[in-house]
């Protein structure tokens, strides 16, 4: 019990509920990290944990992750995130969702779930039906639809933000940018960067995925290893996690990172000094890939896409913010963002 304490308090939560039901099979932690600007709001993760102390240690981290992505996007909120413990494909019932729709409600909307890896629109409207904690359902149901399209315009204007600090100009024409993942943030994104007059090269592990960008948008298939050592201008993880680690590190070539993928750095402290040693400007992951979060969030206060777009458009002078106190400040450019969001927080105590 001790050990459960200490891991919630070294990531500093407020609450972790664990939701079990014999009836439906479910197995759920709903991670509520902070709530001091506003109710928690982060996405359900539904993965076939190795283990339930992994399960564990992916909520606290998305969590608090939420916290810090909701406060630099200037959005009212705190951070929270749930995981269900199972393989979506084999064991996802519409039974299992609605009861854990009633977990969420037992909370009274100190957190509010919304779609994540492993979850669909469809999944949210059955949670929906046993609780109006919920966000991320379809647009005719008052909803604000797919995430990803805004998701993908922030890290277009986050790309954008980042070409003026580092070359001072915005245009994409004929820069070369690698994208790991061709998901469906890295094909919005990549449907943005052609049409801006970039050059795209990448990687994906579904062929599929990667004929359909090399058709569309003239995407130049590359292996993935020889994707992260290719002389580019930007470089965007799009797919996983962890892939900025002491074995991919050396070997980049490219003078900017910026991706939607969350979590890019294995190690926050170790892998952004070397960045910085090595001269590349890296933009923060929670602020570039903030569109999404921006979007759902409208969704509390009537979804209106025209607002949600002026605010994903806001990630521009959030990052120039950011940038600027990072070179002032002599701090690496994740310590000046953390700064920021830490402020907000601390100020509206
Ligand atoms: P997705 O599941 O639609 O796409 C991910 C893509 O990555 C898939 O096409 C998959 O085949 C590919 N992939 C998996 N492993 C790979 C590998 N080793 N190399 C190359 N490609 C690989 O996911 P998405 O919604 O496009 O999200 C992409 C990333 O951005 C994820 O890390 C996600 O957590 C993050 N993110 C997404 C959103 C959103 O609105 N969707 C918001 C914030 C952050």
């Amino acid at each position: 019990m001790n050990e459960i304490f200490e891991k919630i308090s070294s990531y500093g939560h407020e609450q972790v509920v664990y939701c079990n039901d014999k009836n439906t099979g479910l197995k759920a932690i709903i991670a509520i990290h902070n709530t001091i600007l506003g109710p928690s709001l982060g996405g359900c993760r539904m993965y076939p944990y190795q283990s339930d102390s992994a399960a564990l240690e992916d909520v606290l981290r998305l969590s608090k992750g939420m916290t810090y992505k909701a406060s630099i996007s200037n959005l009212n909120l705190g951070g929270g995130k749930a995981v269900i413990i199972g393989d979506p494909k084999k064991v996802k019932t519409s039974e299992l969702l609605k009861s854990f729709g009633r977990f969420v409600d037992t909370l009274n909307g100190r957190y509010i779930t919304a779609e994540d890896v492993g979850m669909t629109v469809e999944d949210m409207e059955h949670i929906r039906s046993q609780s109006k904690h919920v966000t991320g359902i379809t647009q005719s149901l008052g909803g604000s639809g797919d995430p990803s399209i805004f998701t993908a315009l922030g890290v277009f204007i986050g790309m954008k933000a980042a070409l003026k600090k580092k070359y001072q100009t915005e245009s994409f024409d004929n820069l070369k940018v690698g994208i790991q993942g061709f998901g469906k943030v890295g094909y919005y994104l990549s449907k943005h960067l052609f049409e801006a007059g970039a050059k795209i090269y990448g990687f994906d592990v579904d062929q599929e995925r990667l004929s359909i960008v090399c058709k569309e948008f003239g995407v130049t298939p590359i292996p993935n290893g020889d994707l992260m050592n290719l002389d580019l201008d930007i470089f965007s993880p799009c797919a996983l996690g962890g892939i900025i680690n002491p074995q991919t590190i050396q070997s980049l070539k490219c003078q900017i990172i910026a991706g939607a993928a969350n979590n890019q750095l294995l190690d926050e402290k170790r892998e952004s000094k070397t960045i910085n040693d090595r001269n590349i400007l890296y933009v923060p992951d929670y602020v570039i890939n903030a569109g999404g979060l921006m979007n759902v969030a409208n969704e509390l206060t009537g979804y209106d896409s025209s607002k949600a777009t002026r605010q994903v458009e806001g990630i521009y002078d959030t990052l120039l913010e950011i940038f600027n106190l990072s070179e002032h400040q002599n701090l690496s450019t994740i310590e000046a963002a953390n700064l920021i969001a830490e402020k907000r927080i601390q100020d509206s105590k």
